[in-house]
């Protein structure tokens, strides 16, 4: 959520180590970090060079504006053991669970970590003829030496959308995939061929059988869960009777500013939609 240049610049290709480096191995989607009484914390250049062959191939991510060093990743084996290695404090910990204590900045770059990770481990083999794939110095891609077949880090966007009553009332539903009784806004990934508008009216009328307008963009946010781009909105209710899509919505209701359920904890972009709604009402 940056409203003017973004102080994390990626970067691609092998520049220098540094002893400024800092360092955000991963495994399987999870952060190893080194945890601490002052929170979670990335791993320094020593510790990161004190693990050895533990680590796999270097991947830079890039830097932060104005100060030393680069930030990395790399793949943890999987005979790796945190609790013997020669550094104090290892844990894996997934990203989660560091939303809340890490740094906003901090915690989008284990982000970047877990995607980068994701990305050159999946894409060790050609998805077309199936030879190996090598890394280029010059752009994050992966490419085929035979064929020229290019991968990049995947991304997939998604609308997210709070749907406003004209009456002061918005939808919330219930995900049959939830284990806790959490209501939320609405959202759905982007189809080939889709615009944002396309995705955001079939969406609702998928999932909830209403027809909408007045589409308002409200922020964007990335979500490395895996590898999403939330692109929040707002809409206004036009027509229908909710009928929650019984293969995805467990319920799906109006509710007042004053009657909310449990709802997304802070941090999420549904909460920041839900709470821009609610500071609007309160206004008026
Ligand atoms: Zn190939």
């Amino acid at each position: 959520m940056s409203e003017s240049v973004p102080p994390f610049v990626p970067v691609a290709g092998s520049p220098a180590a540094t002893a400024d480096d800092q360092w955000f191995p991963t495994r399987a989607g999870k952060v190893l970090i080194v945890d601490g009484l002052d929170g979670p914390r990335p791993l320094t250049s020593d510790q990161a060079a004190a693990l050895g062959d533990a680590l796999g191939t270097s991947l830079v991510l890039g830097r932060v504006e104005g100060e030393p060093g680069h930030w990395w990743t790399a793949d943890v084996g999987a005979d790796f053991d945190e609790f013997t290695a020669p550094v104090d404090g290892l844990m894996f910990t997934d990203l989660r669970s560091m939303m809340a204590t890490l740094d906003p900045l901090i915690w989008n770059i284990a982000g970047r970590a877990t995607q980068i990770g994701d990305w050159y481990r999946d894409n060790q083999r050609c998805g077309r003829c199936g030879g190996p794939m090598q890394m280029s110095d010059s752009e994050r891609s992966m490419t085929c030496p035979v064929d020229g077949f290019s991968a990049y880090p995947r991304l997939s966007p998604a609308v997210i959308v709070l749907v406003e009553h004209p009456d002061g009332r918005a939808l919330l539903a219930r995900n049959i995939a939830w284990s806790m009784p959490m209501y939320s806004t609405l959202a759905g990934f982007i189809e080939p061929g889709e615009s944002l508008e396309d995705c955001i009216h079939r969406e609702i009328m998928e999932e909830v059988a209403i027809s909408v307008a007045d589409l308002r963009y409200f922020d964007s946010q990335s979500w490395p869960f895996p590898n999403s781009l939330m692109l929040g909105f707002f809409a206004t209710y036009v027509d229908g009777e909710i009928t929650p899509a019984p293969d995805e919505i467990a319920d799906a209701q109006w509710f007042a500013p004053s009657e909310l359920p449990k709802i997304p904890p802070r941090g999420s972009i549904a909460r920041a939609l839900i709470d821009d709604w609610v500071r609007r009402g309160d206004s008026l």
